[in-house]
């Protein structure tokens, strides 16, 4: 039986982790869980699944849960999220945090040598080497639930790594794919977050509209997988039912596919190194149709090259990156800043950080850079939103 400790229980993947647990009670045993604010969907998580460990963001909200649950250890902040993700009965930690707030529990779970279900790419984009290392000193073995990552996991079962020519992550394109740089201008909040094809949390839908998300899984396949930056491919995929491809040197392409549920991706990973039978159905095809294939556009969507020039900077650059990003994709959803100012602010982040180019040596400088890129990123927030009229 696999023992979970769930980080980020109650945003979108961790709901959709605990669903499929729920079908498993034979397989899967929750000890420990970690949410945030919404101390409703926690109750009813508590009730459900009966951890011994909970953990909230704030001091309030774990006196609110202990007052609750008066027998249930209730822990708040980091230091929650670490006894959650170090739980000693945990046999496997689910790192379903969105942003580097991830990035210490889950490096400490990897140190421990657990098995870590990994669908918080911000982890690997910010530590991805200290990830790697350490996984690999302390026999930790990591499998992604983002479902480009999972498609890769399994398609590269398939053949030895030795014979892998590129890895091709699809891209849905977003809510934005078709239109031009100009009608990008003036898009909105409401229509950056209506996904044509994934339900999926705020930050996330927003990424997938600036195409930052396969910017940045761009960096998490690269360290997940060992492959360098120019062997890592991005194709446009509206469907979204291929969820990625690996081309291997005989010109054979090995896709994988279901229905764009990431309940599947989950699936997956918790039965791993087994299969289980599907609650969700199967993917049809005659019903699917037709697949179509685009080419990614680096000039109406930046982000991408800017993901691809961060990763070839390496040391601390990703991390600023990916910290200028959350500033200003929160700045976008309050109103202070237009769409492609999202790039905008990234990218003059990402240019301070690369012009004094520091090495990522520990998990010190990964938090120092990202404490950097977001006090840069907010200034130069500001400073934009001044300089266009000031809507902030
Ligand atoms: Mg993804």
């Amino acid at each position: 039986m696999k023992r979970l400790a769930i980080l980020g229980a109650t945003g979108s993947i961790g709901r959709a982790t605990l669903d499929v647990v729920a079908r498993f009670p034979e397989r899967f045993a929750v000890v420990a869980l970690a949410g945030g604010r919404n101390l409703e969907v926690l109750a009813g998580q508590i009730r459900a699944f009966n951890p011994s460990v909970v953990a909230v963001a704030e001091e309030a909200g774990a006196r609110e849960l202990r007052a609750r649950f008066p027998d249930l250890e209730v822990l708040a902040g980091e230091p929650g999220r670490v006894a959650v993700a170090t739980h000693p009965e945990a046999t496997t930690v689910v790192g379903a945090l969105v942003g580097a707030v991830g990035l210490v529990s889950t490096l400490r779970a990897v140190a421990l040598g657990r098995e870590v279900l990994l669908a918080n790419k911000e982890t690997l984009v910010v530590a991805g080497e200290l990830v790697v290392a350490a996984a690999a000193k302390h026999g930790a073995t990591i499998i992604p639930i983002d479902s480009e990552h999972n498609a890769l996991h399994q398609a590269l079962r398939v053949g030895p790594a030795a014979s892998v020519s590129r890895l091709i992550l699809t891209a849905s394109g977003g809510p934005f794919r078709t239109l031009t740089r100009a009608q990008l201008a003036d898009v909105t909040v409401a229509q950056a977050l209506a996904h044509p094809t994934w339900r999926m949390g705020a930050k996330i839908t927003i990424d997938s509209a600036t195409m930052m998300n396969k910017g940045l899984e761009i960096i998490e396949a690269h360290h997940l997988f060992g492959v360098p930056e120019e062997r890592i491919a991005v194709v446009v995929h509206p469907e979204s039912k291929v969820h990625s491809l690996v081309e291997y040197e005989d010109g054979t392409l090995i896709a994988q596919l279901s229905v764009n549920d990431m309940r599947f991706p989950i699936l997956y990973a918790l039965a791993y190194p087994q299969r289980l039978p599907s609650p969700f159905g199967t993917l049809d095809l005659v019903e699917v149709g037709a697949l179509h294939f685009e080419a990614a556009d680096e000039n109406r969507f930046p982000c991408l090259r800017l993901a691809r020039a961060a990763l070839r900077a390496g040391g601390t650059v990703p991390a600023v990156l990916n910290a200028a990003n959350e500033v200003a994709v929160a700045a976008f959803l309050a109103g202070q800043l237009p769409f492609p100012a999202i790039a905008e602010v990234s990218a003059e982040s990402v240019r301070r950080e690369a012009a004094q180019a520091s090495a990522l040596g520990c998990l010190e400088d990964a938090l120092a850079a990202d404490e950097r890129g977001r006090v840069w990123a907010r200034e130069i927030t500001v400073k934009y939103a001044a300089a266009s009229g000031g809507s902030s």
